[in-house]
């Protein structure tokens, strides 16, 4: 099974680290969790 991972804050900062893990181990499983309304917008 593939590793698991969780990225607290979907703004610029959680999103940018998601695709970037990604990128290095496609096998992840990526969950990000906000609080707000929206993700990926600040930047
Ligand atoms: C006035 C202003 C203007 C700016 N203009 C620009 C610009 O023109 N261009 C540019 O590139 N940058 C700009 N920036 C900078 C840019 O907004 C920040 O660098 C960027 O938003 C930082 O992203 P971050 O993901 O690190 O943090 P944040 O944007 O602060 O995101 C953190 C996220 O985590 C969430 N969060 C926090 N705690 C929890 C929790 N316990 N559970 C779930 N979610 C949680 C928050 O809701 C938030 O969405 C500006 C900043 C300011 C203040």
């Amino acid at each position: 099974m593939g590793k698991n991972v969780v990225i607290i804050g979907g703004s610029a900062g959680g999103p940018s680290v998601a695709a970037e893990a990604k990128r290095q181990d496609p096998s992840l499983a990526i969950k990000i969790v906000e609080q707000g309304e929206h993700v990926s917008f600040a930047a």
